[in-house]
């Protein structure tokens, strides 16, 4: 697979767009280079990080749909399948991942594609979590379609935020290395005239080779082919990028929040601790002494 394709490094970046005057409304992204700081990270299956990659882009979309800076969206797909639960977690444009079993793997389906719906589950939940800084998150959730997570997305979307919508999701994967991945959301404001639906519609065929479009091709050549004469606007453009925003402060929180009596267990017992984050895996150590520091701060 690798040999047919030139493995280039274009910037990941997700693109804002509108159609014919703002009656639709379009995100699309390349995020190749998210996929490969996530394998690096979890060392996953190829089938595993095609799963992973799409979730990811998916949640860099809802991540950079919220406006405010300090807002962040968690996203987890529970499905039955082996990879387990996955969590994504984006603050705008940055995002990260954690799975339950990223080296899990299934053989190619029939037709010569990674089996993402086999590995993630035909049955399960998506759920979406939004932290605007409120009291109260925003909660939606919507039953798995088919576990390959396009259609799951549009789903969620279209049902759990009545927000009409075509997703398509891919990433070419090989032997645990992401050649490329992408996204694309179409999404019909309130008020777009049916003829422009059926449009859309029509053309959703090109998406579903997004992951090897982005390959090779400048994303603003992709939505210049892909919506020809319906208007295309391209509003603005950023960059997305895997990023943790784990810090030493946090795990200090998590630890002084186990209270006293955990505290004193992990020193007596194992004289120190060390936490590794689910997301970046970096190991965050703390000695007898830290721990003697992080009690007496506690409060129960
Ligand atoms: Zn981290």
């Amino acid at each position: 697979m690798n040999e047919q394709l030139n493995v280039l490094n274009l910037p990941d970046e997700m693109l804002h767009i509108t159609l014919m005057g703002g009656q639709a409304k379009v995100l699309l992204c390349r995020t190749t280079l998210m996929a490969r700081k996530a394998a690096e990270i979890h060392q996953p299956s190829s089938t595993a990080l095609a799963a992973m990659s799409r979730a990811m882009t998916a949640t860099a979309m809802l991540g950079v749909m919220m406006k405010d800076e300090n807002a962040s969206v968690t996203v987890t797909v529970a499905g039955d399948g082996p990879i387990g639960k996955i969590t994504a977690v984006a603050h705008g444009p940055r995002v990260k991942i954690s799975v339950g079993n990223p080296q899990a793997d299934l053989p190619l389906k029939a037709d010569g594609h990674l089996d993402v719906g086999g590995i993630v589950g035909h049955h399960g939940r998506l759920t979406v979590i939004k932290d605007l800084g409120l009291k109260e998150p925003y909660i939606g959730q919507t039953a798995l379609v088919s576990g390959e997570l396009g259609q799951d997305f549009a789903q969620y979307f279209t049902v759990s935020e009545q927000q009409p919508s075509l997703v398509a999701l891919g990433a070419l994967a090989h032997e645990g290395f992401c050649v490329s991945a992408g996204g694309v959301l179409v999404q019909a404001m309130p008020g777009c005239p049916e003829e422009l639906i059926e449009q859309l519609e029509l053309r959703s065929v090109f998406f579903s080779a997004i992951s090897r479009e982005v390959a090779d091709v400048a994303l603003e050549d992709l939505a210049k082919a892909w919506f020809d004469g319906l208007d295309m606007k391209i509003l603005s453009r950023e960059t997305v990028s895997y990023q943790c925003d784990c810090s030493r402060e946090k795990m200090e929180k998590a630890l002084i929040a186990l209270g006293r009596a955990e505290l004193r267990q992990l020193i007596d017992e194992d004289g120190g601790a060390e936490l590794t984050c689910h997301f970046c895996r970096t190991a965050h150590r703390f000695t007898r002494d830290d721990l003697e520091d992080l009690l007496a701060r506690a409060s129960r």
